[in-house]
């Protein structure tokens, strides 16, 4: 233990960055706050522009050796990382329950086993990760995948280790050198990343972790000349801010940022399934990308849909994350309870009807909501709260369904409940979405492609899309033997 160590139910954190291999402090701290009962966790180091140029320097440093490591020595390499998460379950589902609020029975046996899945996946999808040659009069040609080089990566708050992993595994599995900025509301985990990664034998200056403001390190870090890859995750006027910053070296970027997603209920659909779908939205307090945030119901079951959705949404407990039997833990920041509660506010002084809730509960906790009486005009319909409140509309037709499903700026997931798998396919093939599930929610496979259209992204990564966007593909012709070029 040392003056940079805290702890979080007897796990110890370390709270500087980690750059090159080593701890290195800030001279300035920022404050570190569970949401669960507004109890001070520590004082994280807090990086400038200093330790961001220390950080590249030194993920430039480490690239050329770690990009000529074998594929095959890579991929153990994050095998091992991958053990050591497996290995540290039960202190980083503790550690990120305390620091972000979300479920602890979901962290210890489904997000922390995704994030050592993070690193499995890459590690053997590199291994496989081919394209056959081809000949173009004679020659041949060779795509090769080449690792492009030191990776900024910065990532949000809502699913802090899930989020960063998923950039970090297929990043490091290309032979790239990474800078990982995570949230600082929730930097902890990262740290604990930082600590498996070296255990693992990850050489010094592949990962390096820096913490911090985002618009004091931000600009730093997304400008940087010798930075080859961004991926972000997080909202659209950082992600602006960010496009505008890596205008400078042309950094080529990927996004995945905020949606306002539709749930799409046909009075053909298995109404309790259509239910249960429309509850799960409030996982998480709300805190999630790719929520269905928009119910639209087909007018006929509209009644029926919403007075059952009200009795299923009245057992939802609410409390602390770390108890067994909530199903919604806090809001994460007092900010963001102010954020969501104005929304709301503007909404009902707009004329809609809260069917439940509508209002704060104790302590960092908001009261699942639904409103209805919305325009689609309106800003609860067209913004995203990332809370747990959702809206419910109605419609007539398949047609004012699509219409209404793609009226918004976002593009990033739509569900469907529909018992007729012709109007599925129909439908689908109309809506603007990176994701579209039908009968189903949430069910991510890591080879499919993730992100979305409009202002939710741009680009996509996941299977051999993380690979092309972070290696400069190249393709070699060769001539055959003794060929000459006569013109
Ligand atoms: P945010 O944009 O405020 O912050 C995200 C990250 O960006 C943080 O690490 C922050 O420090 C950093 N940042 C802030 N200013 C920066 C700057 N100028 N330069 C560089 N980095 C900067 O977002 P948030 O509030 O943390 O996250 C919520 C948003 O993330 C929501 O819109 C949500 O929909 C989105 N999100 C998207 C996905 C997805 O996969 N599409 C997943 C999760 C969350």
């Amino acid at each position: 233990m040392t003056e940079h160590t805290l702890t979080v139910a007897g796990v110890a954190v370390d709270t500087r960055h980690w750059i090159g291999g080593e701890r290195v402090a800030s001279a300035e701290t920022f404050t570190d706050v569970s949401p669960i009962d507004g109890s001070v966790l520590g004082e994280i180091s807090r990086g400038t522009a200093a330790e961001a140029d220390l950080a590249v320097a030194a993920a430039k440093a480490a690239f050329p050796a770690w990009a000529a490591t074998s594929r095959a020595e890579r991929a153990r390499i994050l095998h091992a990382v991958a053990d050591g998460v497996e290995k540290r379950i039960e202190d980083l589902a503790i550690v990120e329950t305390t620091d972000n609020g979300a479920l602890l029975r979901s962290h210890r046996r489904g997000v922390m086993p995704r994030v050592a899945h993070n690193f499995r996946f890459f590690a053997d999808w590199l291994l496989k990760l081919d394209h056959e040659d081809f000949e173009t009069r004679g020659h041949t040609n060779h795509v090769s995948w080449d690792p492009a080089g030191p990776s900024v990566l910065i990532t949000p708050w809502n699913a802090p280790l899930m989020l960063s992993t998923w950039k970090v595994a297929p990043a490091l599995a290309a032979g790239n050198t990474v800078v990982l900025k995570p949230a600082e509301w929730t930097p902890l985990t990262a740290s604990l990343l930082a600590d498996i990664a070296a255990e693992a034998g990850l050489p010094a200056g592949v990962l390096n972790i820096v913490q911090g403001y985002g618009s004091e390190i931000g600009d730093a870090l997304t400008s940087h000349p010798d930075v080859r890859r961004i991926s972000f995750t997080g909202s659209v006027p950082t992600a602006q801010r960010i496009t505008q910053s890596a205008a400078a070296n042309l950094t080529p970027l990927s996004l995945e940022l905020g949606g306002k997603s539709p749930l799409l209920v046909f009075a053909d659909a298995d109404l309790d399934l259509a239910v249960d779908l429309a509850v799960e939205q409030y996982d998480n307090a709300g805190q999630v990308c790719l929520a269905a945030t928009r119910i639209l119901v087909e007018e006929t079951v509209a009644e029926e849909f919403t007075r059952r959705f009200a009795e299923k949404a009245a057992a939802i407990v609410q409390g602390d994350p770390r108890d067994e039997a909530t199903d919604i833990g806090p809001n994460i920041h007092e900010r963001q309870l102010e954020k969501i509660d104005g929304f709301v506010r503007r909404a009902v002084d707009a004329g809609a009807r809260a069917v439940i809730g509508g209002h704060c509960g104790e302590g960092r906790y908001y009261a699942p909501t639904l409103l209805t009486d919305v325009a689609q005009d309106s800003e609860i319909v067209q913004e995203e709260v990332f809370g747990p409140v959702l809206t419910l509309q109605t419609f007539t037709t398949e047609d004012e369904a699509v219409q209404l499903a793609n009226d918004t700026r976002f593009g990033l997931a739509a569900t469907l409940a529909t018992g007729d798998r012709d109007r599925a396919a129909r439908v689908t093939q109309r809506l603007v979405a990176g994701t579209v599930w039908v009968n189903c929610f949430f069910v991510r496979d890591l080879q499919a492609p993730f992100g979305g259209s409009r202002h939710s992204g741009v680009g996509r990564e996941g299977g051999t899309w993380s690979f092309d966007f972070y290696c400069d593909l190249k393709n070699t012709v060769t001539a055959p033997k003794g060929w000459k070029d006569h013109g």
